[in-house]
């Protein structure tokens, strides 16, 4: 969103054991910790972070098994990923070509788009849970829409299931995926993506089309600005502080709620203190 302050620390570990070093360190010294993948889903506040940020975008490898399996660490961004299996000929994970997330992220928030969900393609996944190593099945993660039993879990790699298709074909599949989000989504902006889940909040209504019905498109707070490209989203026309994000989300929450709508956050706000 290109908001917030300053967190005190920040580490890049680029494998599971240094990962689980530096949460040691961190339990030892009764800090605060946070796990970060592409930042794309969080509002920072401008205050900062008082612990320590644990970025995984360098624990970034991809190891290609057998049967069209792919072993993936938690810090490949989809961009990436997306690229290495249209080379490799494995398809699927088209969908999500132009999403900015990291893999980790993305599965454990159980991301996805045109009807298609990223766990789906899970096999297995890779965790650190209260300081021991573990493999989850698919079946073991619980996944529901926009949601997993991953979040209080460091997710350290993703095992994926493909399937083998030309080439070709997957570039062409991972170009309309982007055009149609180009087409859609204010990606020209920085935004944290939809803000509420986009769950049927009754049989016909979903939180963005609410919003746009009520003709909050184009509202501001600051530098926030509900999308007049598309309503689930909350742009920075640049310059815009995390108060102002937040606030903004804050006012449609109470225009949902004077309609009946109780909607849910899909975006994950971190506090100073770490409270989220
Ligand atoms: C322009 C734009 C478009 C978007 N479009 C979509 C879309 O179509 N579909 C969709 O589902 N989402 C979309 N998003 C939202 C976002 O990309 C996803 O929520 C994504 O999963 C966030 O991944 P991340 O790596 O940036 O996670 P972060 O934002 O860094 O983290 C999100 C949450 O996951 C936790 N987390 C991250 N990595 C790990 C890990 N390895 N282990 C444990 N916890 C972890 C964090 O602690 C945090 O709570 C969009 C966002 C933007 C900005």
């Amino acid at each position: 969103m290109k908001v917030g302050g300053k967190a005190k620390y920040v580490v890049f570990p680029k494998n599971e054991k240094e990962v689980e070093k530096i949460l040691q360190i961190c339990a030892e010294n009764k800090l605060k910790s946070f796990v970060l993948g592409n930042g794309s889903n969080v509002l920072f506040d401008d205050k900062g972070f008082c612990g320590v940020i644990v970025c995984l975008k360098k624990m970034d490898k991809i190891q290609f098994l057998k049967n069209n399996v792919v072993k993936v660490s938690a810090g490949v961004n989809l961009f990436a990923l997306n690229v290495a299996l249209c080379e490799r000929g494995l398809s699927g994970l088209e969908f999500c070509y132009g999403i900015p997330a990291t893999i980790g992220g993305f599965v454990v928030m159980n991301g996805g788009c045109f009807g298609n969900e990223i766990c789906q393609f899970v096999q297995s996944v890779r965790v650190l849970q209260d300081g021991i190593f573990k493999t989850l099945k698919k079946s073991e993660c619980d996944f529901s829409y926009r949601h997993s039993k991953l979040q209080n879990c460091v997710v350290l790699s993703v095992k994926l299931k493909l399937k083998s298709e030309k080439s070709e074909k997957i570039a062409q599949n991972m170009a309309s995926f982007l055009k149609l989000k180009r087409e859609n989504q204010p990606c020209e902006f920085a935004s944290l993506g939809s803000v509420f889940k986009a769950k049927k909040t009754n049989p016909e209504i979903y939180p963005a089309k609410l919003i746009d019905k009520m003709g909050l498109k184009g509202v501001k707070i600051g530098k926030a600005e509900v999308s007049k490209k598309h309503a689930g989203f909350i742009i920075n026309r640049g310059g815009a502080t995390s108060k102002d994000v937040l606030e903004l989300v804050k006012f449609l929450e109470e225009k949902l709620r004077s309609v009946g709508v109780a909607p849910e956050r899909e975006i994950i706000v971190l506090q100073e203190d770490g409270n989220e």
